[in-house]
């Protein structure tokens, strides 16, 4: 990394460059005055060196210059791999001075979230950021290495193109050459790479920013990178396959980790089983459906429940009271919304007590005991109540009780597919969807999802039952990736159209391009989807997906840095053709 300002860097001197001369450029991180000497630990990208000066004070943070002599360590430090040597300096030549930062520039740093995000260029500095970055170019890269091998070509898409009402929310851009017109940012390449297919390029893929207007909630970027890949001539079971391969290489390159064949899943057992579509398998504690068993007891809320279903949590049935509290009210709190929950012990001695026990004898817990195939010492936690928010619920404590024992270990992986998603869902009120969607069958994918052949009949008559040639990848219980078998006919994306209640008119105006594509030979094709902050903060070891980007936002979808969003000139306004609402400049 020889510059004509360094001959190396701060990272990369040993023992056996004694008695060599260097110059090294970086950040003063940390000055000890020994008697007559100072003792400057300089950073730079690549590591720290420690510099002997002669007596002198230099501001933490501003850019020298050092050249000097390597000489070996009297006291070396074992952790650091500079550690055996440091730099007599012979010369100092200040690069730039540098005021005191508002937070510590180390591993451990006393700023808060909203102050490192204020100077994000600082926080960028630290080690524990800087790492993170770095693991996400291994994995563009290797993402790349993989898929240039396996033929794929990466083609880029626009970034200016034109809403289309059908999946979240829209960010738009006015035209000012085109009065009143407006771009849109995409919120995924997909017609485009389907478009990309028509041409013939069989094999494509993309590291691309995507866009979505959603509702804010906590580690949601409005902007996010996505792996975009799709293929020409492939069943589901060829994708499935190529990029259970690219898992297996990222998981290889980058952890050095060898991971074993993904299982797949259908949709409706890991709602069965898990209560959830993304289900985290790194532990077992399946769902029990307990709700045969336990009606006509007098029980009114099991009795009136259409599910009752519970998980066996192994070696705990000596829980307190106090910990049986915390996890009822946890499953009260609203955004969880079970009515209560109901437990089981089943003690070392072989006895079960459970906080129903007016409604249960022993012999009728013994049964619950056999269903969950339990052994003494283990606990029952069962709610109840409509079938879908009971599962919800469930999945919800199935993940806390996971997390207590320690069964969600982060440098444990669990990879699988899930498969056979149905096509469409009936959407009540998602308020990341226009309120013209409301009442109506969405897709639950998108709308080029191809329904499976043998489902299609059913697209009239049942649309809720009709299943896709649709599947997520899902690590950890975080679904990393999600992709689809497409439609490639026009009739039958017309059909799905019109299934989605679009007029023919509005199928026609919003997306003809496509269907006029399809006209002129398209191939049988699909593709998936990588959302890549995420499967970096998984590889990272970390939960949130902020710590992966260079400059996020932060959960109120602001960069407090640059101070975006932020107010346009009236000059500006006017040429974009655009006039604010008076209460919105006055609330400025
Ligand atoms: N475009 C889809 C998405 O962003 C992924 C795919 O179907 O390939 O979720």
């Amino acid at each position: 990394m020889q510059t004509h300002l360094r001959t190396h860097t701060c990272g990369q001197l040993r023992i056996s460059d004694v008695g060599k001369s260097t110059t090294l450029c970086g950040w003063v991180q940390k000055t000890r005055d020994m008697g007559g000497l100072t003792f400057i630990d300089l950073r730079d990208r690549y590591g720290v060196t420690q510099l002997i000066v002669d007596k002198k004070s230099y501001a933490r943070e501003c850019v020298l210059q050092v050249s000097g002599t390597v000489i070996e360590r009297e006291s070396k430090n074992k952790n650091l791999p500079t550690g055996d040597i440091e730099i007599k300096a012979t010369h100092i030549k200040v690069l730039n001075e540098a005021i005191t930062p508002p937070f510590t520039i180390e591993d451990e740093t006393d700023g808060g979230d909203e102050l490192r995000m204020k100077y994000r260029y600082l926080d960028l500095r630290r080690n524990a950021v800087r790492k993170n970055l770095e693991l996400r170019h291994r994995m563009a890269i290797e993402t790349r290495n993989y898929l240039d091998k396996q033929q794929f070509l990466e083609v880029e898409t626009p970034v200016l193109i034109k809403s289309t009402p059908e999946g979240a929310r829209d960010f738009v851009v006015p035209s000012r050459i085109h009065a009143g017109d407006f771009y849109a940012l995409p919120q995924s390449p997909q017609t485009f790479k389907q478009l990309l297919m028509v041409s013939g390029f069989d094999r494509y893929y993309q590291i691309v920013k995507c866009f979505r207007d959603e509702d804010l909630r906590a580690d949601r970027q409005p902007e996010f990178t996505q792996i975009d890949c799709e293929m020409s001539f492939v069943e589901q079971e060829d994708v499935l396959q190529t990029f259970e391969g690219l898992a297996r290489h990222l998981f290889k390159t980058v952890k050095g980790l060898d991971i074993p064949v993904l299982p797949r899943m259908s949709y409706a057992d890991a709602m069965k089983y898990y209560g959830n579509d993304k289900p985290d398998t790194r532990f077992e504690m399946r769902f029990v459906e307990l709700t045969h068993l336990v009606k006509g007891k007098n029980f009114k809320v099991f009795d009136e429940a259409s599910l009752v279903v519970g998980i066996c949590a192994k070696g705990v049935a000596e829980y307190t009271r106090k910990q049986l509290d915390e996890l009822t009210e946890f499953v009260k709190r609203p955004q969880i919304g079970a009515t209560g929950l109901v437990y089981a012990r089943y003690n070392a001695d072989g006895t079960i007590k459970s906080s129903v026990d007016k409604f249960y004898n022993e012999d009728e817990l013994k049964k619950w005991a056999l269903a969950f195939d339990a052994q003494p010492g283990d606990l029952f936690l069962i709610v109840s109540g409509e079938e879908h928010k009971a599962r919800k619920a469930l999945s919800e404590l199935r993940l806390e009780m996971g997390t207590r024992l320690g069964l969600r270990n982060k440098n444990t992986f669990s990879c699988l597919w899930v498969v056979d998603f149905p096509l469409l869902e009936w959407n009540e009120n998602d308020n990341n969807l226009l309120e013209s969607l409301r009442g109506r069958w969405v897709a639950k994918h998108h709308p080029f999802t191809s329904p499976k052949p043998e489902d299609i009949a059913l697209l009239s008559s049942n649309p809720g039952a009709v299943r896709a040639n649709a599947y997520d990848m899902v690590i950890n219980g975080v679904e990393v990736g999600g992709g689809s078998i497409r439609i490639y006919n026009k009739d039958l994306q017309a059909k799905m159209f019109e299934t989605l209640g679009f007029s023919k008119e509005e199928a026609q105006t919003q997306f003809g391009f496509l269907m006029n594509a399809f006209e002129y030979g398209a191939p049988p094709h699909g593709g998936i989807a990588f959302g890549f902050d995420r499967l970096c903060s998984l590889f990272g070891g970390a939960d949130s997906i902020r710590d992966f980007i260079a400059f996020p936002k932060n959960n109120a979808g602001k960069d407090v840095m640059i101070e975006s969003p932020g107010a346009i000139s009236e000059e500006q306004l006017n040429e974009l053709h655009i006039q604010i609402k008076k209460e919105h400049h006055e609330k400025k």
